[in-house]
């Protein structure tokens, strides 16, 4: 028996236990999806999968609740593997090791799998608990969502018969969720011609550093720094006056991280060189002036170095540093129904380059469609300028905030007498699978909860032991509370 078992509430926790104990991180969630099945079945409820390997288990409504509104609670199977260094774990294999660290759990040097784990374990507790009054239930457990949402990408229409879903994939107790951000790639490629450096001309590496990056939605309203366009608002600046000639340049790496780190390989004629030294003393101190509170570390280094590359033509070179200099990046409007939360961003995440082309990736992101196709043509509009070419693709669906949500003011209301405080009403700038489920189901009123989870995706995570315990009681609550069906 695992030590989980002498926390409360007990149902919840024991499944949690025996959840850890069956490996199942994305891509290998079989095995667990077995046995849920198999327990769903020793307890007589209704079990299926679909196509795409999604669970949906029925338990009837308990007495005198049958003409309450459907519910269905949804969680997602799998979890992120993520071990430290000196960890020796296979996560296709070894059981996960939960362990009580004081106020919270945590697993000895892998995620923990709380994230969905704990909404998987209150969505079965919820099966398994005779005591936990409920109209119509549902339980609808997801594939894949960490790797790419490939279960809720692949939920059919008609399926569920639940009108309101509660999904328990958020991490902060006290939160309530009305809606996420969706997200699209773009990426614009720009043909390269190139030509012989003239005679005379030295070649070095201006290269930014210390930047502090971070979650391209999540921080996204922050105002870091972002190096790729650091870099092009200098050269851009410089090129003409100083006959500089580019002859690389890359940033970042991954499109959902904001760039802390690029360089470039530029070539300026020798009588150039000290004024560019002095541009980029100028340049790194108006930096330092602005950047001031949010990238103390912020640093530009110049170093010469050897290359015996090519440099872009001048035409190619002025077309592709203006189209740089020019993409909007950053946040590019606050939502009007949720204060305080950007609607629609983009973050110029990854700029590549060869001998042949350069490429740009963007992540846009917005609560609403038509903001993410705002952008993507923005994006398009400055490729048609510059002669270069976007291609979007892995377009998916945010979760347009509904202030008048039914179920969004039953949780509400039942937070605030449970614990005589307001919950805050939050919309993230990130993806959650809600987004995707509106397309199937456009009348579903959804909304989602959660325990304070810290560290998710990484060997850190933990979850806190109160917040469990008050995440049950709230979603039991609201399961008692849930409306006759008109
Ligand atoms: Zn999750």
């Amino acid at each position: 028996m695992s030590e989980l078992s002498t926390l409360s509430p007990q149902p919840l926790w024991d499944i949690f236990a025996q959840i850890c104990s069956i490996p199942h991180p994305s891509y290998h969630e079989e095995t667990l999806a077995a046995h849920i099945i198999e327990w769903a079945k020793s307890k007589d409820f209704h079990v299926e999968r679909d196509d795409v390997g999604n669970i949906l288990i029925r338990k009837p409504a308990s007495k005198g609740m049958e003409n309450r509104k459907a519910v269905v609670l949804q969680a997602h199977l799998d979890m992120v593997p993520q071990k430290n260094n000196d960890t020796q774990h296979d996560f296709t294999q070894d059981p996960i090791r939960p362990y009580i660290d004081g106020d919270w759990i945590t697993a000895e040097g892998t995620t923990l799998g709380a994230d969905n784990g704990i909404g998987m374990a209150s969505a079965l507790a919820v099966l398994a608990d005779e005591t936990v009054k409920h109209g119509p239930l549902e339980v609808l457990l997801t594939m894949t969502e960490e790797a790419g949402m490939d279960g809720a990408f692949g939920l059919k229409s008609g399926w569920l018969q639940a009108d309101i879903l509660i999904n328990t994939d958020s991490e902060e107790e006290g939160e309530i969720y009305m809606g996420c951000a969706g997200g699209i790639d773009v990426v614009t490629t720009l043909p390269l011609s190139r030509e012989a450096l003239p005679a005379g001309y030295k070649t070095l590496e201006l290269t930014i550093k210390g930047l502090k990056g971070g979650h391209s939605g999540g921080d996204i309203h922050l105002g870091l720094g972002n190096a790729n366009k650091l870099l092009a608002r200098f050269l851009a600046a410089q090129a003409d006056d100083l006959n500089l000639k580019l002859i690389h340049l890359q940033g970042g790496t991954l499109r959902n991280a904001i760039p802390r780190e690029g360089s470039c390989v530029i070539a300026v004629p020798a009588d150039q060189l000290e004024t560019l030294h002095q541009r980029k003393e100028r340049y790194l101190e108006t930096l330092t002036n602005e950047y001031a509170v949010v990238e103390a570390n912020l640093t530009l280094l110049l170093d010469e170095i050897e290359t015996s590359t090519p440099a872009l033509t001048a035409d190619c070179q002025t077309r592709f540093l203006s189209m740089l200099n020019a993409m909007p990046n950053g946040v590019i409007r606050m939502s009007d129904v949720a204060k305080g939360v950007v609607e629609t961003s983009l973050n110029v995440g990854v700029v590549t380059m060869d001998e042949e082309k350069v490429e740009v990736f963007c992540l846009i992101r917005s609560l609403i469609e038509t903001g993410k196709t705002y952008v993507a043509e923005m994006l398009n509009s400055l490729a048609k300028l510059s002669g270069a070419k976007t291609v979007a693709s892995g377009s998916y669906p945010g979760w347009q905030p509904d202030a008048d949500s039914p179920v969004m003011h039953l949780v509400r209301e039942t937070y605030q007498q449970l614990f005589d405080k307001t919950p805050n009403i939050m919309v993230i700038h990130a993806g959650l699978e809600c987004g995707l489920f509106k397309e199937p189901y456009p009348d579903m009123d959804m909304v989602s909860i959660g325990p304070t989870i810290r560290g998710a995706h990484s060997p850190d995570e933990k979850v806190h032991i109160k917040s469990v315990g008050q995440y049950w009681q709230l979603l039991t609550a609201i399961l008692k509370s849930i409306p006759v069906k008109e």
